[in-house]
């Protein structure tokens, strides 16, 4: 429930202005603590991307989300946030491969494919680790994964669910994304899983919290409810860089010392009255991908694959099918069974048609698929939702156009930080000690990284601290 004082009027001015209400917003205003600041957000509630709604019965997130962090600071912020109502769940994640459900990932279970495909496979991955170490600094992902899995497995797998996930082919993908997310066995691994079932899982999540009652938003209680200056309905209209402003779509103009950003970046600096055109092309060229939810609750259960399956059929518009009820059983009505079905859109492959036709187009496929009776799909409640920035696309010319973004915004007050290009963040590093300056990014969307929930948390509280430090710097006396 929003405390009805975060509708108030705009103060004129503010030490911190922090644009966006998700849980990057959150987390840098709850550790400001007594430092003043002021944050706007658009909607009528805040938590962003990470919030949850009820809707036929069933608590849903905007696409499947859990807590996957190991770092302890956010496990207890969240287990705290719930009163340590969560369940921690071991999760089983499974693909679609022809009319098989075979374990992910599939490279280390390929004793489930049927032949000639598994020996096909074994041999493409063997052959390519006993070739050349790949160098992921030197090609895009389309030449990593040949070069890492062999043509058969890479066409086979990872071709087709990057075009249906990341809507691009992957010769147009940077591999600085990637981490640990695509598991390489060894030859040990491959062998030992093209033989039978390898004890030893790949993926790089494996137990999971999430909270009992609520959904994932449930999570963000305590960042909630210790934050106190927060304005909804606010929308950020235009930004003066300049005059150090912001004005909001109920024509309030707020002054700030210092800025904190959240909002995707290619909104921000089109909000901004300094942006030229040169930087408008610039920021053309970042993308993010966009996901059209398909949420449907069936009157009995058909199969129970996993907690989440990929689909890697081409002619399916189903990419992840993910089962709210198996995170929590209190979010879905007894006898019931919840699924949630992503499908990616962007400007690569754009929405053409209504988002009623994708979820009758997906229904069908959860009939096909052996997920819903086909007695049963016409007794479905289905909703959809539509989500503009899902996750972001981190391309061959995604380094060079953030270099030249945040070079532009450094003549505002952005102080230039290591690693600001980089997708992944590294939290084992320390930051190195600059100025702080007068800009800051932060979030998925803001800062232009893969981050998660657990992400936005730990920036909050590095940019937070920095902000307070740098305060209490400049109010010391001066002794000589
Ligand atoms: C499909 C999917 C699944 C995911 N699963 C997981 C998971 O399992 N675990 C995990 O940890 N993470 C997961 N994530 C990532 C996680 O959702 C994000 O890292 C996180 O929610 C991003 O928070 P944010 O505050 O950066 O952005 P947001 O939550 O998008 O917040 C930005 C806020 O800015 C507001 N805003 C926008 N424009 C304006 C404006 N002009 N004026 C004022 N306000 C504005 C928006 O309304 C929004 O509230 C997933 C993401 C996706 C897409």
């Amino acid at each position: 429930m929003i405390d009805p004082s975060r509708l108030d009027t705009l103060p004129e001015s503010t030490n911190t202005l922090i644009l966006g209400g998700g849980i990057a917003a959150l987390s840098v205003a709850f550790h400001l603590e007594d430092s003043e600041y002021c944050l706007l957000e658009k909607k009528g509630k805040l938590g962003g991307h990470a919030c949850s709604h009820l809707e036929n019965g069933v608590v849903w997130d905007e696409g499947p989300h859990v807590s996957f962090t190991e770092n302890e600071y956010v496990r207890q912020m969240f287990a705290s946030a719930v009163d340590n109502q969560l369940n921690e769940i071991e999760v089983q994640i499974r693909n679609r491969v022809g009319d098989q459900w075979v374990d992910h990932p599939i490279q280390s279970n390929l004793y489930q494919l049927s032949e000639p495909l598994r020996t096909q496979c074994f041999e493409s991955i063997r052959n390519a680790l006993s070739s050349e170490t790949v160098d992921k600094e030197q090609i895009n992902y389309s030449d990593w994964i040949n070069a890492r899995f062999g043509a058969c497995f890479s066409t086979e797998f990872l071709e087709k669910y990057t075009k249906k996930f990341w809507t691009v082919s992957p010769a147009l993908m940077s591999t600085d994304w990637m981490g640990h997310r695509i598991s390489t066995p060894n030859v040990e691994d491959l062998t030992d899983g093209f033989l039978g079932k390898s004890s030893n899982s790949k993926h790089y999540i494996r137990k999971v919290r999430y909270p009992i009652d609520g959904g994932f938003e449930s999570f963000l209680n305590d960042l909630i409810e210790g934050c106190s200056n927060c304005y909804v309905n606010q929308e950020v209209v235009e930004v003066d860089l300049a005059k150090k402003t912001a004005t909001t779509a109920s024509g309030q103009t707020i002054r700030w010392e210092k800025l904190v950003n959240t909002l995707p970046l290619p909104v921000f600096i089109n909000l901004c009255k300094q942006t030229t055109s040169a930087i408008r092309e610039v920021v053309n060229v970042l993308c993010c991908t966009q996901v059209a939810l398909v949420n449907a609750v069936a009157p009995s259960v058909s199969a129970n694959p996993g907690h989440w399956v990929y689909v890697y059929d081409e002619s399916m518009l189903s990419t992840r099918i993910s089962f709210p009820g198996k995170l929590s059983e209190s979010i879905v009505p007894r006898n019931y069974n919840a699924m949630q079905v992503e499908v990616y859109y962007s400007k690569f492959r754009p929405l053409t048609e209504p988002i009623a036709e994708v979820a009758k187009k997906v229904m069908s496929e959860l009939v096909d698929l052996g997920l819903i009776n086909a007695s049963d799909q016409n007794q479905c409640l289905v909703s959809t939702q539509w989500i503009p920035w899902a996750n972001i696309l981190f391309t061959v010319n995604t380094r060079a156009a953030l270099e030249t973004l945040w070079t532009f915004l450094s003549q505002w007050g952005l102080a230039r930080e290591d690693g600001d290009t980089d997708p992944v963040p590294r939290w084992d590093i320390a930051p190195r000690a600059v100025d702080p300056g007068t800009i800051f990014m932060t979030g998925r969307y803001g800062y232009w990284k893969y981050y998660w929930t657990d992400d936005c948390v730990l920036r909050g509280k590095v940019l937070a601290e920095r902000i307070v430090c740098h305060e209490r710097v400049l109010s010391r006396p001066v002794t000589l």
